[in-house]
């Protein structure tokens, strides 16, 4: 689709379809680490959270009614990633499945030498390369947990990941970004990580971290958003590829102000 195409069907979309000024009124209260976007930046977040609601399907599982105010809580939180993006980020899949609570992940996968492996965990988000992502609404609503956690964040970093191929915590870089410099600065943090886990050391973020270079990309990226200014001094170099993928530097627009939209 053509920009201009592009740019007339969004258009629309926003003439029939906006967010109740109640309903952001609330969501923006209990995302506190929105509060410190622009007004511009604010009205764009806006703009991009009603688009997705028109583009993307979220649906309930196990009896789950999913309400207007649940949509716009995760929607706006997705489309923070890709505020300085596009939501072209996010054009390959239709769907978000929400559970009421924790879920059980059981399927099969292969791994790289052939061998078969049955997975059965309880999880509270998962995303499937060019499928669904799908989300315990009981975690979408933890927000305020001291080590970053945040699991709309946490999924939708990985569905930025997929973009060029399986979760491996390198999603497509910008042509002004160096991929040698990402692999380099985000293989030693992840060595230098693993090994504070192991020691029992105080950590920054959420030892899940430590699984894979995929979710410690995922874990960093809620983090950054959610506590960046902790991030910024204990993964300096992180931090600043970070900046430049997402186009943001969240640590810039902390402490949080408390002006409303
Ligand atoms: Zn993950």
């Amino acid at each position: 689709m053509t920009w201009h195409l592009k740019n007339w069907r969004r258009q629309r979309i926003l003439k029939h379809a906006s967010i109740p000024e109640i309903i952001w009124q609330d969501v923006w209260t209990r995302l506190p680490f929105l509060h410190g976007l622009t007004q511009l930046e604010i009205i764009q977040l806006r703009q991009w959270t009603a688009i997705f609601l028109h583009d993307k399907k979220i649906n309930g599982a196990q009896g789950l009614i999913i309400t207007e105010e649940m949509g716009v809580m995760i929607a706006a939180q997705a489309c923070l990633l890709i505020l300085k993006l596009d939501l072209d980020y996010y054009h390959d899949w239709l769907e978000i499945i929400v559970y009421p609570g924790k879920f059980i992940l059981d399927h099969e996968y292969t791994d790289e030498h052939g061998i078969v492996h049955t997975v059965h965990m309880i999880a509270s988000g998962e995303s499937w390369a060019a499928g669904p992502v799908i989300l315990s609404w009981e975690d979408v609503t933890d927000t305020t947990n001291k080590q970053g956690y945040n699991v709309v964040i946490h999924e939708f970093a990985h569905k930025l990941d997929m973009l060029n191929g399986a979760a491996n915590g390198f999603p497509p870089l910008h042509s002004n970004m160096d991929a040698r410099a990402w692999t380099a600065i985000f293989s030693q943090a992840f060595e230098v990580f693993c090994k504070q886990v192991d020691k029992g050391d105080t950590l920054a973020i959420d030892p899940y971290a430590a699984t894979s270079p995929a979710e410690f990309f995922a874990v960093l990226s809620e983090a950054f958003f959610v506590k960046p200014v902790e991030i910024k001094h204990c993964f300096p170099d992180v931090y600043q590829q970070l900046v430049a993928f997402y186009r943001q530097d969240p640590a810039a627009r902390w402490p949080t102000s408390t002006k409303r939209r």
